[in-house]
């Protein structure tokens, strides 16, 4: 049975190299049959807040990933959480185990200076003794002499000298195991067959080998999957930009192309536009690929246009709903009437790459009030604006069977009829309705807006009026 885990630990927000892994686990998973388990490892008492589990749950639930076992919550599976762990004694019995065979000791430190070493000992109640005098006391695993050798599946054969490591810290001054120690419990006891994480892991995995080895436990198979970079070829970090799966949901990065973008750094499948769901009979591990992948912002920006304009429009709209609410971007009058909305979003969606720019272009079509920007102000004030602007109201109030077409062919005919530039006349037209010089076709916008709102918004602009 294959069983794989992601197992995040709460002390940030999801980065995209993690939700890259927790995506090549699940695909792993669902593809042979097996679990995907979901592990907060939450042991380090003052890096892990709840926040940061909630809103990691949260962005694997936006990324369309679900887990198959964990205590119920209100009907649904919660995660498996280490601190609860702690709580049910689930390290207590490997660790009195590695203590029982001297593979690990207890370590007291000086009062004064809890770095400072002064004795080991294997007797419990002696190190009971000193924790009652104030000493601090760890328990601490004792790495072996030689070397730890394993076939990693994406890096080939792995060798470690083991001299380079020191005694292992397995459980802290307060009483909570550490990372590497907790981890090898959980994977044995959770029954993972396959630990598939990132490569900043790779080096923790010589000390998890000898941990197994020491409780005489069967290996998992390992997977190292490599790095994401920047740009400039460093590891991808906040310098190059966003690095969190909220900073791209906060910019309106849509799921679907998120998951898609993700999909693309490191799984060496031969498609570009194209919903990872649907192949997952494709994905195998082994063609991950064992070499660094460049995070490219611009593709993303790209992809995620190509996947608002290819979606139902009605996903598109309740999507984008979802988004400005949580991000508090919109007002609900925007949802009010759905056709309208619907109308709007198909138009601007032709010339935007995300959701936050395309509520910029949709906006100017639901509030009361237009803000016109700088150079709306100076183009409308610009001599003959009025006498353009009168003659396209003429225009566009006699216009019958209102169409797309019937408009632009009202509007080039006053441009024609004047003697105008249709450049200028146009750009007057526009940021008369719109109060923007950048926004989606003119006659299309014109056509959406309806010949009321449109009419009114002229008449306000001739009259002085900013709406
Ligand atoms: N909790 C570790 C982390 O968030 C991951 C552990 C693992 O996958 O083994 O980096």
């Amino acid at each position: 049975m294959i069983r794989v885990r992601f197992a995040p630990s709460p002390t940030g927000y999801l980065h995209v190299g993690g939700a890259r892994t927790a995506l090549f686990d699940w695909l792993f998973a669902r593809k042979n049959g097996g679990k995907f388990v979901l592990r907060i490892e939450d042991t380090d008492t003052q890096r892990s807040t709840k926040e940061s589990e909630r809103s990691i749950i949260e962005d694997l639930k936006w990324c369309g990933l679900d887990w198959d076992e964990g205590p119920d919550v209100g009907g649904e599976f919660g995660p498996y959480r280490q601190s609860d762990r702690v709580k049910f004694e689930m390290y207590d019995e490997p660790l009195n185990e590695l203590l029982k065979s001297k593979k690990a000791y207890h370590a007291i430190y000086e009062i004064d200076d809890p770095k400072k070493m002064i004795k080991k000992t294997y007797s419990g109640s002696e190190a009971k003794e000193y924790r009652k005098k104030g000493h601090s006391v760890t328990v601490n695993f004792k790495i072996s002499k030689g070397k730890t050798v394993f076939e990693d599946i994406a890096k080939g054969k792995m060798e470690f000298d083991n001299s380079t490591f020191d005694d292992l810290v397995i459980v802290k001054s307060n009483g909570y195991p550490t990372y590497n120690f907790a981890v090898v419990v959980d994977d044995h006891l959770m029954q993972i067959s396959h630990v598939v994480r990132g490569e900043d892991h790779l080096t923790n995995t010589p000390k998890q080998i000898m941990i197994y080895e020491a409780l005489g436990w069967e290996l998992p198979k390992f997977m190292h999957i490599p790095l994401i970079l920047g740009p400039d070829g460093t590891p991808l970090s906040k310098r190059h930009g966003g690095t969190s799966v909220d900073h791209f949901r906060a910019h309106g990065i849509m799921s679907k192309a998120f998951v898609n973008y993700l999909a693309l750094l490191g799984w060496g499948i031969e498609a570009e536009i194209f919903n990872p769901i649907k192949r997952i009979n494709d994905f195998r591990l082994e063609n991950i690929s064992p070499k660094p992948v460049i995070f490219d912002y611009a593709k993303l920006e790209w992809m995620n246009g190509q996947h608002m304009r290819k979606m139902p429009i009605e996903i598109l709209v309740k999507e984008f709903r979802e988004w400005s609410q949580k991000y508090s971007l919109s007002s609900l009058k925007w949802f009010e009437e759905a056709s309208y909305t619907e109308n709007v979003f198909e138009i601007c969606r032709q010339k935007v790459n995300d959701l936050m720019i395309l509520r910029d272009f949709a906006e100017p079509f639901f509030d009361g009030e237009l803000n016109f920007d700088e150079k709306a102000k100076n183009i409308l004030d610009s001599s003959h604006s009025q006498l353009y602007l009168s003659s396209a109201l003429t225009a566009i109030k006699d216009i019958h069977d209102w169409s797309v077409e019937k408009v632009e062919k009202a509007i080039r005919t006053v441009a024609e009829k004047e003697e105008i530039s249709k450049k200028k006349f146009f750009q007057i037209l526009r940021v008369a309705v719109l109060g923007k010089t950048v926004t989606p076709g003119l006659f299309e916008s014109i056509y959406v807006l309806g010949r009321e709102r449109t009419v009114l918004r002229i008449e306000n602009v001739l009259n002085g009026k900013e709406i």
